[in-house]
């Protein structure tokens, strides 16, 4: 089992605990996106699972071992949702943590994306939560509290995993021959998983079609930029933010700092659900526009 480099102190820090018996029943890990924190939780499971787990992680030679990599260990239930965790799944989840343990070790129940749980869900959890069977976890992950009920919350122990420096990530991805450019470094060094995807994106609409794009971008129409672009408009507003910085001189002053704090209320009105993203866009497209117009 390899624990990613980044996150094997905190590993280690919660095997030592379940060794020592002293590892809360209900964990939230909590990290961003492209941090690895679900495989992180899956290792978490495959250790408390493990029956030979002398080591710092799970043997991966066990029948439990064995079991977990086939998918098939009869004592672990994950559940996950592409959008909203119904309650039937936290139901049928919990019907499996109360039946006696099949291997006669831990059960342990894993929560990816929680935050994505409904209402009902969150409450279906709460006595399981409150008064677990003996050698019963529960793994929680999400990228954040918000969305988790305090009910939820107040339950949970909270572990934030450690984030990856640039150095690890660069580190990481050159184990995998994997060469980064430097400015998707710059953007995504603190999430080694997402900068992977990113550097092995083959797609046109990444960030240096898009560098590309807004250096020509006086001869472009704005609106249908934006259209193109709006799908994932709150990772574009971040790259005009970091071409703005590439581009001029640091401290930006007048248009240029005009247009990166429109850039910064631009994301946070894009975290609205209702927000026409596409709007926004094009506004900040036409002040881009305005800016490269103006001699410098
Ligand atoms: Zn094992």
């Amino acid at each position: 089992v390899t624990i990613y480099p980044w996150l094997q102190q905190d590993h280690q820090a919660l095997a030592q605990r379940a060794k020592n018996r002293q590892l809360h029943h209900a964990l939230l890990l909590l990290a961003r996106h492209g941090t690895g924190k679900t495989d992180f939780a899956q290792h978490m499971a495959q250790y408390l699972l493990c029956q030979n787990s002398s080591g710092p992680s799970a043997c991966g030679q066990c029948k439990a071992c064995l079991l977990f990599k086939a998918g098939s260990h009869p004592d672990l239930h994950q559940i996950e949702s592409e959008k909203q965790i119904g309650v039937d799944q936290i139901r049928q989840g919990l019907a499996k943590l109360s039946a006696t343990s099949q291997l006669s070790g831990a059960k342990v129940l894993l929560i990816h994306a929680a935050d994505t749980m409904t209402e009902a869900s969150a409450n279906a959890l709460l006595k399981t939560l409150e008064e677990p069977t003996a050698n019963t976890f529960l793994l929680l992950t999400a990228e954040s509290t918000q969305g988790l009920l305090p009910t939820v919350l107040s339950r949970c122990e909270k572990v934030r995993l450690t984030g990856a420096t640039k150095q690890q990530t660069l580190d990481w991805l050159q184990t995998q021959n994997i060469d980064i450019p430097p400015q998707l470094l710059d953007l995504y060094g603190d999430r080694p998983l997402l900068a992977k995807s990113k550097s092995q994106q083959t797609d046109d609409k990444d960030f240096i079609a898009f560098q590309q794009q807004v250096n020509g971008l006086v001869g472009l129409d704005p609106v249908q930029l934006a259209n193109e672009w709006q799908a994932q408009s709150i990772e574009v507003v971040s790259w005009l933010q970091y071409w703005l910085k590439q581009e001029y001189q640091q401290p930006l002053a007048g248009l240029q700092w005009q247009l990166y704090q429109n850039c910064l209320q631009a994301k946070q009105a894009m975290l609205n659900p209702g927000v026409n993203k596409s709007l926004l866009l094009t506004q900040l497209f036409i002040q881009t526009q305005q800016l490269l117009a103006k001699p410098v």
